[in-house]
């Protein structure tokens, strides 16, 4: 099995620019993020503890998700959130198990997401953390181009209720700057030589 390497960061950090990077030097990402999503829409054992916490409306008739519904009972509700949370959580581990066991041919595969713990915290399976970093200023000015709905105002919202820069860079193993100044794309390379020697 390969190794298996977590890359996160900010709402805007870059870290799909970054995968992007892995992707294009022949490394498969497996983006944690819509794989939840998937799981909690297609995984038969997921679906049935899902409608066991939440209630039987968390499925539509055509056992569709019913995310709006789910996300206005989780609202205000932590506990519920962390229980929830703590149903998807085991599925992707496991989904990401299988999923790296396909790429016994790569030295090491990625795993994206927006929050992940240190490597080998709370059991994860990840081999080391890569944290992608960028200024505050910068982040908002590139979520407001991708996004031009959603205003300065709205996106500081969202990074206030992540995990702090601090936090994340304390739990890193590596941390890519993805600012104007300093290069990605040879942060990018230098990270991927150190994870294709297996010493690492
Ligand atoms: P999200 O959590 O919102 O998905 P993200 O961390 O995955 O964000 P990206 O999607 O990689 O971030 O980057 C956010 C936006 O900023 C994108 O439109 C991307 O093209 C742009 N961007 C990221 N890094 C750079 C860069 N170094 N130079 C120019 N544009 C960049």
């Amino acid at each position: 099995k390969p190794l298996l390497i977590g890359v996160t960061g900010g709402i805007g950090s870059g870290k799909t620019t970054v995968c992007r990077i892995f992707e294009a030097l022949g490394i498969p990402v497996y983006s944690a993020d819509e794989r939840a999503k998937w799981l909690v829409d297609h995984d038969a054992i997921l679906k049935s503890d899902v409608t066991r916490l939440l209630g039987s409306e968390a499925y539509d008739e055509a056992g569709r998700y019913n995310r709006s519904w789910v996300a206005a009972q989780v609202f205000a509700k932590p506990d519920l959130l962390l229980q929830l949370n703590a149903l998807i959580h085991p599925r992707v581990h496991a989904d990401t198990e299988l999923w790296a066991r396909g790429y016994a041919d790569k030295p090491y595969v990625i795993k994206e997401a927006a929050l992940l713990r240190a490597a080998g915290e709370d059991g994860n399976n990840l081999d080391k953390l890569v944290v992608v970093q960028s200024p505050l200023e910068l982040r908002i000015h590139r979520i407001h181009q991708r996004d031009p709905h959603r205003s300065a105002q709205e996106i500081k919202n969202i990074i206030s209720r992540q995990i702090s820069d601090e936090e994340r860079i304390e739990m890193a193993d590596y941390v890519v700057y993805n600012n104007d100044t300093q290069l990605l794309i040879p942060q990018v390379l230098r990270l991927h030589e150190a994870f294709c020697q297996t010493g690492l």
